[in-house]
């Protein structure tokens, strides 16, 4: 039996439910589709799971230094089931809260695995969707007028490094790790090797970090990397750059050892366990793409302006049309889709304006081009750079390592790029993202008051540097 919609969303991860929300609220009937569990990789196996470690280890590193604030305590020591506990706490209130925004928004969830079955028997309407189940019930059948991919994406490894899920982990078996090692290597110096690194070394752990390239966090400042890079390895983790794993090399026993190759020299490493974080794949294996005429381009699904693929009833959004993998992009991207089928006519997203944030103990935020990528853009630029350590509330907090960096064009005045390293550095980024939508200066960002004492007042200094001529540096 099949059963008509507007919208049929293919995958209910944060970019799916959130489109889906919002197509209901335009008047079109929506279903989802969803073979694991609404949320997606952000709820279970990204975003909140990943925070909510790194908050308990913020809270353990914290009460170690409690004596600086003149607080006495015994020493503290990590009970890693309630660690967990908690981790999973979290998540469960929120999956509960996106199942009943779900039923407030009259969406179908089907909980099976959708697949594009090719051009309806209602033609020109688009694909059937047949959802498969596991339990062996019989499949349905959809037949939408469109149909939104948003599969997601899942961990991908090097050629011949097998991740076993215990002694070679991905994110994904990471996060579900019943005990902390001793000892890990991480593959891998991105926004989720560099997260681990940092929050494995709050509790303890004794990290190396193996990157291929000369720099850790390569889509970043050179500047804000290398910060990050010196504080954490003020907390212990060594960084092997310029390095690669060699996967047939790998031992496992107890312990795990592995080469790295660093030009002529080879070393080998040995730890608890390994987590490779080399980044990740798009989910588009059997979800029916050959029935289609959509393209398909290193791996992502290719669409245009308004995620429309080359079948212009079928959308595709989030991590499986590769780009910026995050979870806030994925969402807008969303919604921009289903206001295009809607025929609200959204602005396409300015991807330059769009913040990206790395969770690691010191945090890091930016939005906009790196000095580098402005430089190799040709502007002539100015650059106005503040530390926190001139900030009295950063002091107050005990973290005042870190910087704001703001790139600007000599020309124009024009925001090019804002970067952040230090505390709170995550929440603070959205007033550079305002002022880019905005098409505000570093003077008007200095015009902005900034409270005091907040972090805040770094975003005005840093714009007053921009001319040299901040007050308190
Ligand atoms: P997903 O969230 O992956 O959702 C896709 C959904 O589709 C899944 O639920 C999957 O089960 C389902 N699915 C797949 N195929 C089918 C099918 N054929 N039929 C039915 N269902 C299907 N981003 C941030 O912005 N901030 C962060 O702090 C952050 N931290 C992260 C930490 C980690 C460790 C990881 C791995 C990622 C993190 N991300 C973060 C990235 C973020 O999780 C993703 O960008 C985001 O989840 C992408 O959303 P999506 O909807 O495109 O895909």
């Amino acid at each position: 039996m099949s059963k008509e919609y507007d919208l049929v969303v293919l995958g209910g991860g944060t970019g799916g439910y959130v489109a889906a929300i919002r197509a209901a609220q335009l008047g079109l009937q929506v279903a989802i589709v969803e073979k694991d569990q609404l949320g997606g990789t952000c709820l279970h196996r990204g975003c909140i799971p990943s925070k909510a470690l790194l908050r308990s280890a913020e809270v353990y590193k914290q009460t170690k230094e409690a004596e600086l604030f003149g607080v006495e305590t015994s020493t503290p020591t990590i009970n890693f089931s309630k660690v967990q506990e908690r981790k999973t706490k979290i998540i469960n209130t929120l999956h509960q809260g996106v199942q009943s925004l779900m039923k407030k928004g009259k969406i179908d969830v089907f909980n099976g695995f959708g697949r594009i079955l090719g051009p309806s028997i209602f033609s020109p309407m688009p694909g059937t969707i047949s959802i498969e189940y596991t339990d062996g019930k019989e499949n349905t059948m959809i037949v939408p007028k469109n149909v939104l991919i948003a599969t997601g994406s899942r961990p991908k490894s090097l050629p011949n490094l097998t991740i076993d899920g215990t002694n070679v982990m991905s994110s994904d078996d990471a996060l579900s790790m019943h005990s902390l090692p001793q000892s890990i290597i991480i593959v891998g110096g991105g926004v989720i090797g560099i997260e681990w690194a940092s929050m494995l070394a709050d509790f303890g752990v004794n990290v190396t970090v193996v990157e291929y390239l000369k720099q850790i966090l390569p889509t970043e400042d050179k500047a804000v990397a290398r910060e990050v890079e010196r504080l954490l390895k003020k907390k212990g983790v060594r960084f092997l750059k310029g390095a690669e794993v060699i996967p047939e090399s790998i031992v496992k026993e107890d312990q795990v050892s592995v080469s790295v190759r660093r030009g002529d020299t080879t070393q080998s490493l040995t730890a608890d366990r390994m987590l490779v974080s080399v980044g990740r794949k798009a989910n588009i294996e059997n979800i029916g793409i050959e029935n289609t005429d959509i393209t398909i381009e290193k791996g992502f699904v290719q669409t245009n302006e308004f995620y429309q693929t080359k079948e212009s009833h079928i959308y595709a959004i989030g991590d499986v049309i590769g780009g910026m993998q995050l979870a806030h992009v994925a969402s807008h991207e969303g919604i921009v889709a289903v206001e295009h089928i809607a025929g609200t006519n959204p602005l396409p997203i300015n991807y330059d304006h769009i913040a990206s944030c790395i969770y690691s103990n010191p945090e890091v935020a930016s939005v906009g081009l790196t000095e580098e990528q402005a430089k190799e853009k040709g502007f002539a630029m100015k650059v106005g750079k503040f530390s926190f350590k001139a900030i009295g509330k950063a002091l107050v907090y005990g973290e005042s390592d870190g910087f704001v960096k703001i790139i600007s064009d000599e020309k124009t005045d024009d925001l090019l790029g804002v970067h952040i390293v230090g505390p709170h550095a995550t929440d603070m980024i959205s007033e550079a993202g305002l002022a880019m939508v905005l098409d505000a200066t570093p003077w008007e960002i200095s015009q902005t008051v900034h409270p005091h004492p907040t972090l805040s007042e770094i975003m005005g200094e840093a714009a007053l540097a921009v001319e040299g001529i901040q007050i308190h540096g």
